[in-house]
This record gives structure tokens, sequence and C-alpha cells, in this order.
């Protein structure tokens, strides 16, 4: 890289929300410059693996089509996990198996280098294997960045580098980083036949399950389980929060949880036979709207997971809708200051401004109360192991003569759901 290069945006991270800013500047007509330290863009990145597609369209109406995507999910399960019981829920949609489909599954080493080549078609320069070190500054604005002792001036920085962002840290745009904020999750990708996975999930060619867990597999902990089917692999993870992590016993090892899962009657027959050939583990933001660090300052923008954009209810898990979206709001912001020549932070708050009004920022207003909701240990080993052992009770035939359902259901009500269950109640009603 040639010495006191300068370029109209630098952006570090080549992930999606970085890429996204890149694929429309460039689009644009504007110079931009990607820097990523891993080899190639998607070498580092972690997702589950479901991405919904309408809250996008609009940002990219062209790019679906040839689009590496997996499957198209037409069946969803949730399953609450007692120590040896467990309750599934499935729901079916022939909503789910109408086109254009509303979400698929997808791989990212294929996903995003894949969208690296699209912005560079579109004139990006990516640059991967090299780690942006510091920002450069002049009279309090961003000015650049220095990577690989190279110094690199623009008229905007785009923080793109993902959770736990230090360029954040670096603009001091960032609040005090708290654990409860974060969790981890580690993932392994599983070869099995396309015919494999449709046989045992019960999908029709193309289709694509997703399953989530909660329960005994977290061992009480705040966090869960998750399992999407790709064309020829399944993706199978477990996410914990890093708050309850650290209040565990000292030692205590990911993987050996996700071992652990690998091993639960609800998961071995589904992935029996196959072969792992990916490991990785990643951190999320989990703190929703109240953890967000400013998006916007003299010379600089913050997309995708550095600017905590990512939300998990439960029941879903986004975050690669919302880096998209944010890379291509931060693009448009770009393009409107660029007009003005004017990179000051009054004239890049229209990034908030922006953010504000689309689904990214209302989707998390709206569910601005679930990271404290979600952090209610009752909710990971009392509530599933209740739910299924109530379920096993009822069901169950023995020697003696069968009592009445109100019977069992009122005993187990009593035995599981004291005061603080009518609490957790009421709190549903906010979330
Ligand atoms: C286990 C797990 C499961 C998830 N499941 C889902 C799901 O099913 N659906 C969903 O929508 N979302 C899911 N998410 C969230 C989603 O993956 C993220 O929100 C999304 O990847 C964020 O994209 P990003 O571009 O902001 O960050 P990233 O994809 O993390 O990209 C950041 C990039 O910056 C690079 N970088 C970092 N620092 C530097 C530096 N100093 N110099 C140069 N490059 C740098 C990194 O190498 C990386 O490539 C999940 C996340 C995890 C971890």
């Amino acid at each position: 890289m040639a010495e006191a290069e300068k370029v109209e945006v630098v952006i570090v991270g080549a992930g999606l929300a970085g890429l996204a800013c890149a694929y429309h500047l460039a689009a644009a007509g504007l110079e931009v410059l990607v820097i990523e330290r891993g080899d190639f863009p998607g070498s580092k990145n972690v997702t589950g693996g479901r991405l919904y597609l309408h809250p996008l369209r609009s940002f990219f109406p062209h790019l679906w089509e040839e689009a590496p995507l997996e499957r198209h999910v037409t069946k969803e399960r949730l399953t609450a996990m007692g120590k040896g019981s467990s309750v599934t829920v499935e729901l079916s949609s022939e909503r789910f198996k109408e086109k254009p489909y509303h979400s698929h599954t997808i791989l990212r080493a294929k996903f995003d280098p894949w969208l690296a080549e699209r912005a560079a078609q579109k004139g990006a320069i990516i640059v991967p294997k090299s780690r942006v070190d510091d920002l450069l500054w002049q009279e309090g604005r961003v000015i650049g960045i220095v990577a690989s002792e190279a110094e690199i001036h623009a008229d905007v920085v785009v923080a793109a580098d993902g959770a736990f962002s230090f360029m954040v840290e670096k603009a001091g745009l960032g609040k005090r980083r708290k654990p409860q904020d974060y969790a981890v999750g580690a993932k392994e990708v599983i070869e099995l036949t396309s015919g494999a996975i449709e046989e045992r999930f019960g999908l029709s060619h193309g289709e694509g399950a997703a399953q989530l867990f909660f329960g005994s597999l977290t061992e009480g902990m705040f966090g869960g389980g998750f399992l999407y089917t790709n064309i020829d692999t399944i993706s199978l993870g477990v996410v914990v929060g890093i708050n309850a992590l650290m209040e565990k016993e000292p030692g205590f090892e990911l993987h050996r949880l996700l071992d652990s899962f690998k091993e639960r009657p609800e998961v071995k027959p589904l992935i029996e036979g196959g072969h792992p050939v990916e490991y990785s583990a990643h951190i999320v933001p989990e703190g929703g709207l109240e953890s967000m660090p400013q998006v916007y300052g003299h010379g600089i923008l913050v997309v995708g997971d550095a600017a905590g954009l990512a939300l998990n209810t439960g029941l879903i898990v986004r975050g690669m809708d919302f880096a998209l979206a944010s890379g291509a709001l931060a693009a448009q912001t770009i393009m409107e200051a660029k007009k003005r020549n004017d990179f000051s932070p009054a004239s890049l708050s229209r990034y908030e401004e922006l953010l504000k009004e689309s689904f990214v920022l209302k989707g998390l207003e709206t569910f601005r109360e679930v990271p404290r909701f979600l952090q209610n240990p009752r909710l990971f080993n009392l509530y599933p192991q209740a739910l299924s052992e109530s379920l096993e009770r009822l069901m169950w035939i023995g020697e003696e003569p069968k009592e009445k359902i109100s019977t069992t259901l009122w005993r187990e009500a009593r035995r599981a759901f004291r005061f603080s269950a009518v609490r957790d109640l009421l709190r549903v009603w906010r979330i």
C-alpha cells in the first residue's frame, strides 16, 4: 500500500455493513477503499445463518436473483429443552413458500466474497490481509486511518469493523462496554447430502428449516442454540451471554456446550453421519438500543455490528439485514454530504435520521425492552424445564389410574410457577 494516499471514503471492515456501503458508494462513482484484516471478505465473519430479505429489497432491488443464497426457509421450529425432555413447536406455512421468499439461509464464506465482487465490479477497491490500527486526526476531526503502517487520508471513514469495534472506541463514540451487552457464539458447519437434509427435516427440494433452542442446553445461562439447513450443510451453534459466562466456573469452555448440544437426542439424529467442515466463534452485540454508540462523528460513521445494530427476541435473530441496510444508509449520507462538501457532525447526523426512519432503528425501538427481559435466568432453566416436564406428565400412562388433566396442570403450575412467574408474564406484555 502506498504511503499517504487520499481517497474519498475509507471503510474499515469488509463484512456485510462495509461491503453494502462500498457497493452503493462505488455505484455512485465515489472512490472507495475497503480495508479488511481477514485473508478475504467472509473469512472472519460468522452468522447463525438466516437473512430476512423483504426489508432489504428496496435497498438492493437487483441483487438477490444471483446471490449465493442457500435454502429458503419454509419451516420454523422452536424447542424448549428440559434436562431429559423437550417440547418443539413447528410452524410450516404456505406463505413461506411464496416467491419472493421472505428468508434464506446463507453461508458467509460464500456470501461475503460474492458481495465483495459485486462492490469491486462497481469500482470499490478491497484490500484484504490488512488491519486498520488507528484513526488519523486533525483539529478534532477524523481525516483518515493508519493501516499496515501506511497513512490513508479520506473525507469520511466508515467504521464497519463489527462487534467490539476498536474504531468506535478510538473515535470516542462508544458508551462504556458492559458484559451484558454482548454474547458469544460458537458454530459448526456440518456437511450432509442435500437429500439427507430434506428427508430429516421433511422438506421439499430447495426448502429449508430454521430451529432455535432454549433451556437446559445453556446450563441455566442466558443464550440458546440454533440450527439452519443450507444446501448440503447444516449450521449448528450455541450462543451464551458474556455476563453469564463470566459467572460460570473459571475455565468453562463454550465448545463443551456445543459438544453436549450435538449429543442431545433432539439434535444428534439430525446431524448423524455429517462431517464438520468449519468451526468458528464470534461476539454478538445483544444490548439493543440502550447500548448503541453515537453513530456519527466529525468525518466518521458507524455501521452494522460496530453500531450495535443486532436484535435477538428469542424467536427471531437479526443483524445481517440491519448491517446491509445501515451500510446503504451510510452511503446515502456520504453522497449527500459530498454534494455539500461538509463532513461535520451536523452534516453526518443525517445518517442517524435515516436510520430512525428505517426498519433498523424502528425495529430496535419496538424491542427496546427485550435485552432486559432476556436477562432473566428463569427463561433458561425453570420455564423450559417446567413446560417439558408438565407435558411429559400429561402424556405419561403408568400403572396407577390417570388423574384429571386439570389436577396435573394445577399441581405443575403450583410447583413451577410462583409469584415471579406472574411478574415475568406481565413483562411479556412490554416486549
Ligand atoms: C453466532 C451468531 C449467530 C448469528 N445469527 C444471525 C442470524 O441468523 N441472522 C442474522 O441476521 N444475524 C445473525 N447474527 C448477527 C450477524 O451475523 C451480524 O449482525 C452481522 O454479521 C454484522 O455484520 P457486520 O458487517 O456489521 O460485521 P462483521 O460481519 O463482523 O464484519 C466486520 C469486519 O471487519 C473486519 N475488521 C475488524 N476489525 C478490523 C480492523 N481493525 N481492520 C480491518 N478489518 C477489520 C472483520 O475482519 C470483519 O470482516 C449472528 C451472529 C453470530 C455471531
